[in-house]
């Protein structure tokens, strides 16, 4: 039975964060010029990861997603994935990545064991691209959505994040893209989170905005009813293309959020707006029991009272989570840092 918090919600998902480090700089993500990284003797090893798995298992946990930073500059990351994917109690073992390295990765995951892939893709436009990533890496990004989408994961999904003035004239296109690749695509509203310290909410295009542009070009849009924790609510528009949006900032989903993560250094948060984590590194590497930490992560876990998205939206003013200035004293409050 999976631990309960103190709104009865289980603790199911572990996104699991292995590197602080991008190879791209997107503008909401992390936009400075330079950045304190984690010292890089509290990384954790591959082997450190697949022991706290192994404890988080016993308390519910029966999904993983590899996140960062970008997951892919961290190396050898397929024989994380096949420790990882040796694990009975794991149902379902995925990975959210830009897709720069995509192509010349994808083929070793998927024999290492990685189910399924989500890459995060905003424009299809060249320039667009460099100018909102800093880095002209489109091609190689749409060479690795090609490779993933041809090697038979279970799920091959886009994600992009839609920001007004930016590339919320692109939604038809990029829908029409993720259908010509075999991808269904998620629409993921701009959150106030971390290193978005240019957010604000005139820059937002909700739900129901998204929902009104694709209805304009594709007519009538149905939702796909179904029971699910998954952050996406689907849709289906007339041709029988489906797509996800991701409401996390005007409709948030905190009530059946099964979701906390682990920072690369072996903190783990138990929301993504969290201010504070625990650490499970310091024990694991004092030597504390597999017993021990599950002792910890069930006290944390049943003291949960996080709804961040939901306290965001009732706010007045709202404007970005973080300054500059908090997020250079405190880099475990980026992003990048916990993992998306
Ligand atoms: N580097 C990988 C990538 O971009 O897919 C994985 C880490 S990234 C932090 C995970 C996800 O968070 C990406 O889909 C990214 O678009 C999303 N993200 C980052 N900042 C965001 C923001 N301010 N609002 C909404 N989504 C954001
Ligand atoms: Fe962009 Fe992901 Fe890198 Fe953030 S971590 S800058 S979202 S690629
Ligand atoms: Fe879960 Fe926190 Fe996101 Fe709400 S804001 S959905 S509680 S991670």
């Amino acid at each position: 039975m999976p631990v309960l918090d103190t709104f009865r919600r289980p603790l199911r998902n572990l996104r699991i964060s292995v590197t602080d480090r991008c190879n791209l700089r997107c503008q909401y993500c992390m936009p400075e010029m330079d950045y304190v990284w984690l010292p890089r003797q509290d990384i954790l090893e591959f082997e450190e990861i697949g022991r706290l798995v192994d404890v988080f298992t016993t308390a519910g946990v029966d999904r993983l997603r590899l996140t960062g930073g970008e997951p892919l500059v961290r190396r050898d990351l397929q024989n994380l994935v096949r420790i990882l994917a040796s694990k009975s109690k794991i149902r379902d073992l995925a990975l959210t990545t830009n897709g720069v390295l995509l192509e010349e990765q994808a083929g070793a995951l998927r024999d290492a064991g990685l189910h399924r892939v989500t890459i995060s893709l905003d424009t299809l436009q060249r320039d667009r691209f460099r100018a909102l990533t800093r880095f002209d890496e489109l091609p190689r990004v749409l060479a690795g959505i090609r490779a993933a989408s041809s090697l038979g994961f279970s799920a091959v999904k886009i994600d992009s994040v839609v920001i007004r003035g930016v590339n919320h004239d692109e939604l038809v296109a990029l829908l029409e893209y993720g259908r010509t690749v075999g991808a269904e695509v998620r629409f993921i509203e701009y959150m106030d989170v971390g290193g978005a310290t240019q957010w604000s909410r005139e820059k937002v295009v909700s739900r129901s905005e998204i929902l009104d542009g694709l209805e304009r070009h594709y007519g009538p849009i149905e939702p796909v009813v179904e029971e699910s924790s998954a952050p996406a609510d689907r849709f289906r528009v007339s041709d029988g293309t489906v797509f996800g949006i991701i409401s996390s900032t005007t409709a948030p989903f905190c009530a059946s959020c099964d979701r906390s993560r682990l920072t690369a250094d072996g903190l783990w948060y138990l929301c993504l707006y969290g201010v504070h984590g625990t650490d499970l590194r310091g024990p694991l590497r004092a030597g504390a029991s597999p017993a021990d930490l599950r002792r910890l992560i069930e006290s944390g876990w049943s003291s949960r009272a996080d709804r961040g998205a939901e306290e965001r939206l009732a706010l007045r003013d709202r404007a970005a989570l973080v300054s500059v200035d908090t997020l250079r004293r405190d880099p475990h409050l980026e992003m990048h840092t916990r993992g998306g």
